[in-house]
C-alpha cells in the first residue's frame, strides 16, 4: 500500500519504514473527508466471492492490473488532462487485460459467446454515451463515448451499435480475439452445474475522476455474467443503474449483481441522495449499498464533486484503487 497522508506525519514515517514494499491488496485507510483535493480518481475492477485463498501469483496480477491502470489515471489528471480522457484511457487498460471481465477477458454468455456492454457520462452536462451486445468492438468503453460525442442518440446496441463502429472507426476484432481459457472453462462449470468462484462468473471495470477543472466523468464496461441467457442486458449501460456523473453531485461506477442494480437504479441513487437529502458521498453510497441492496449483489465506486471518494461493497471483495492529489494512491481486493 502506497497511501501518503498529510496528518500524523510522524506516525506515517514510522510506518513507511516498516511498511513492506510489495502492495498489500487489503483495505487501504479511508481519505480523509474534509481535505480538499485537486483532483481524484478511483477504479474497480469487479466485485463478488473473491476467495481469500487465491494463489499469490494471481493475486499479485490482479494488484499489478489495477496499478498499471490507476498509475496512468493518476499521471493524466496529475498533467491536467480532461477527466473523459482519462476515464476512457483507464477503462482502455482494463478492457485489454484477460484479467478483468471486460473487453479481452469478457466471460462467455450461455450461447458461447462475447457480448460487451459499455457506458460513459459527462457530469458537466449529462451527455452520456452507451453500446450493449457487442462482440467485435476491441474497447467498448471507446465506442461508448463516440456515441456520446458523435450521435444524436445516447444508446446503441448489438449490430447498430458495430456499424456505428465502423463509421467512427472504432477498432473491430475477430471474436476469437476474446477466447481466454479460464473464461471459458469457468461456462462449462456452470453449465454443468459446477460450483464455481462467484469471482469468475461476473466481474466489470469502472473508473470514476474528478479533474483539475473540477469536472466529474464515469465509465463502466463488462462482459456482464458468465451464462447471461440470449439478448440479456446488465446495468452496466443502463445510465443510473450502473453508470452516472453529475457536477453538481458525483461519478458513479457500479459492479454486481446486474438486474439488482437496475431495479436499484443504484447510481442514480448516490447522487439523488447528495443533491436531495445533502449526505456526503461516502453516506449516500453506504445507504445504497448497504441499505437497498441485499448482501452480496456488490458494490461501488464514487467520487464526489469535492474530490471525496466512495469504495462501497456488501460482497467478499471489490477489486479496486484510489488516488487523488494528496499523494494518495492505493489497491485493494478485500475489506
Ligand atoms: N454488473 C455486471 C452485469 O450485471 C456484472 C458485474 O459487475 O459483475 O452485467
Amino acid at each position: 500500500m502506497k497511501t501518503v497522508r498529510k496528518l500524523l506525519p510522524t506516525l506515517l514515517l514510522i510506518t513507511a519504514c516498516a511498511a513492506p514494499e510489495a502492495p498489500v491488496a487489503e483495505a487501504p485507510a479511508p481519505a480523509a473527508a474534509t481535505e480538499q483535493v485537486n483532483w481524484a480518481i478511483a477504479i474497480h475492477g469487479g466485485a463478488g466471492v473473491i476467495s481469500k485463498s487465491m494463489d499469490g501469483v494471481r493475486k499479485q496480477a490482479y494488484v499489478s492490473g489495477l496499478e498499471e491502470a490507476l498509475t496512468v489515471g493518476r499521471d493524466m489528471l496529475a498533467e491536467g488532462a480532461e477527466g473523459l480522457d482519462v476515464v476512457e484511457q483507464v477503462i482502455k487498460v482494463l478492457e485489454d487485460s484477460p484479467l478483468f471481465n471486460a473487453g479481452k477477458g469478457a466471460v462467455f454468455t450461455n450461447d458461447g459467446k462475447n457480448e460487451l456492454d459499455a457506458a460513459i457520462m459527462d457530469g458537466r452536462d449529462l451527455n452520456c454515451g452507451a453500446v450493449s451486445g457487442v462482440s467485435t468492438v476491441k474497447n467498448p468503453i471507446s465506442l461508448a463515448r463516440r456515441v456520446m460525442t458523435d450521435s444524436r442518440h445516447v444508446f446503441f446496441v448489438r449490430e447498430g451499435a458495430e456499424r456505428f463502429a465502423d463509421e467512427m472507426g472504432v477498432a473491430r476484432v475477430d471474436p476469437g480475439y476474446f477466447f481466454v481459457q479460464r473464461r471459458w472453462d469457468a461456462l462449462q462449470k456452470v453449465l454443468e452445474n459446477e460450483e464455481q468462484d462467484a469471482a469468475e462468473k461476473h466481474g466489470t471495470v469502472g473508473c470514476v475522476v474528478l479533474d483539475r477543472a473540477g469536472n466529474l466523468a464515469a465509465g463502466t464496461s463488462t462482459g456482464g455474467m458468465t451464462n447471461k441467457r440470449f439478448g440479456r442486458v446488465g446495468d452496466v449501460p443502463v445510465i443510473g443503474a450502473g453508470t452516472y456523473a453529475k457536477n453538481k453531485t458525483a461519478a458513479i461506477s457500479c459492479t454486481g449483481f446486474g438486474e439488482q442494480f437496475i431495479r436499484h437504479t443504484v447510481a442514480h441513487d448516490v447522487s439523488a441522495l447528495m443533491e436531495y437529502r445533502g449526505m456526503s458521498v461516502r453516506e449516500a453510497a453506504e445507504e445504497v449499498i448497504h441499505k437497498k441492496l441485499d448482501k452480496g449483489d456488490g458494490g461501488l465506486i464514487a467520487v464526489g464533486h469535492n474530490g471525496e471518494i466512495a469504495l462501497v461493497f456488501n460482497s467478499a471483495g471489490m477489486f479496486r484503487g484510489a488516488a487523488d492529489s494528496s499523494g494518495r494512491f492505493d489497491v485493494a481486493i478485500w475489506e
